[in-house]
């Protein structure tokens, strides 16, 4: 999808840090801002009435999509949110049985940050290692390691899906099958993988599962966690108290647009997954080719991209490639693209948090080929087009940064 920008097309390629809302979910929103625009919570008249038979509505559609029981589904704020009020709902409701909390190094800062802010209690927490750049299964976490690390003052397990700077998919169901059998609750960061890959919550048989909609082509500041409600209940201690909407899990008056977006937005994900899948995954390979094509040799920064795991499924999101130039500075790479493309750079992750990112630091790469790579992030409105652009643009730029090192 391309856009004016000034006078100059812009490419955008930045689709894991967020998405275009797709036509059609702002369609399914419209008439909850100016015409069913009442409390779900009202009531007594037709305007609470309908809004919240349409959040009952989005409620049922989500719980389809994933798997799950309608009352399994709380609404938050996004997947921060989401990630905040099952670490540390979970640990502060169950810091009698323990304290301590496992998860992996590479997590989003959304899971990182409340853990750390928990450790600061007096919390324990174990950040286990992934794979290394070297293997071709880089930055995926071995099952074998959960294991091993699991502890009877375990409180909660936390693995996210798949990652959002290098797109590895993570074995969640062999983890689940572990933390089942020692009685330890798992919450998984599924922000990434939702609507992008095939996901059934009882499948995966995890307790607590966050995502967000401004991920797969819905609006920002609306998602969802799921929350198991039997074999075994889990109960959260509320983040946001109040006036006791869903069930006390988390007050506030329902975002009913956001919601209706919400779910429109994972209808259509679900629905276009078997063409999508495949369609990015070729757009992600001639980008890869492209690249190698014009520029050499080339760093790949998490999982080969044919990489499967033992029941053959990808190990990689499909439209996800994090490339790592070596000599050339990622920053400087995006400048040098003169904002035609826009992808993020590795030392820009967190634009908050300048430095390279600690997910490519886990895989053991140094911080030089840290800074010097790019995310490429390809979704529903990319086109062949685009990706030949980005060949170009990026190749065109590496090759000038390059010309001028040397002279
Ligand atoms: N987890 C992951 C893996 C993410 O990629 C993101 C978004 N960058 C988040 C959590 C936070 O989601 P939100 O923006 O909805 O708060």
């Amino acid at each position: 999808m391309a856009m004016a920008n000034s006078s100059q097309k812009t490419v955008y390629m930045d689709n894991h840090a967020t998405t275009r809302v797709d036509p059609r979910v702002v369609e399914a929103m419209l008439p909850f801002f100016s015409e069913n625009y009442g409390n779900p919570g009202s009531v007594g008249h037709s305007y609470g009435e309908a809004a919240r038979a349409a959040v009952q509505q989005a409620r049922r559609s989500i719980a389809v999509q994933l798997g799950a029981d309608p009352q399994e589904i709380v609404f938050t704020s996004g997947a921060t949110e989401s990630n905040n009020l099952a670490i540390r709902g979970v640990a502060e409701r169950k810091r009698r049985r323990g304290d301590h909390l496992l998860s992996v190094q590479t997590e989003h800062a959304a899971v990182l940050e409340p853990l750390q802010r928990l450790a600061a209690r007096g919390y324990r927490v174990t950040l286990l290692e992934v794979e290394p750049f070297s293997s071709p299964r880089a930055g995926w976490l071995d099952p074998q390691k959960v294991e091993d690390a699991l502890r009877d003052d375990t409180a909660l397990v936390s693995v996210m899906l798949a990652n959002n700077e290098i797109g590895v998919i993570h074995p969640l169901a062999e983890i689940a099958a572990i933390c089942r059998r020692r009685g330890v609750l798992l919450h998984c960061d599924a922000t990434q993988a939702v609507g992008k890959t095939p996901l059934d919550v009882r499948q995966l048989d995890v307790d607590l599962l966050s995502f967000s909609a401004h991920k797969i082509y819905g609006p920002k500041g609306v998602g969802a966690i799921y929350v198991r409600g039997r074999d075994p209940k889990v109960r959260l201690e509320p983040q946001i108290a109040g006036g006791g909407q869903q069930e006390g899990r988390r007050s506030g008056t329902l975002n009913t647009p956001g919601i209706v977006g919400l779910a429109q937005a994972l209808e259509l994900c679900v629905e276009q997954l078997p063409t999508e899948g495949p369609r990015l995954t070729a757009l992600r390979d001639r980008l890869w080719q492209g690249l190698v094509n014009r520029l050499g040799e080339l760093q790949l920064c998490g999982p080969a991209l044919d990489e499967r795991d033992e029941q053959g499924k990808p190990l990689r999101l499909p439209g996800n490639l994090d490339v790592s130039f070596g000599d050339v500075d990622g920053e400087a790479l995006l400048l040098a693209m003169g904002r035609r493309l826009a992808v993020s750079s590795g030392a820009a992750c967190a634009s908050n948090k300048p430095g390279p990112s600690h997910v490519l630091l886990a895989l053991g790469m140094g911080e030089e080929r840290a800074r010097s790579s790019l995310r490429f992030g390809l979704g529903r409105f990319n086109t062949e087009a685009d990706v030949d652009f980005a060949v170009d643009t990026v190749a065109l730029a590496v090759e000038r940064l390059r010309e001028m090192a040397s002279t």
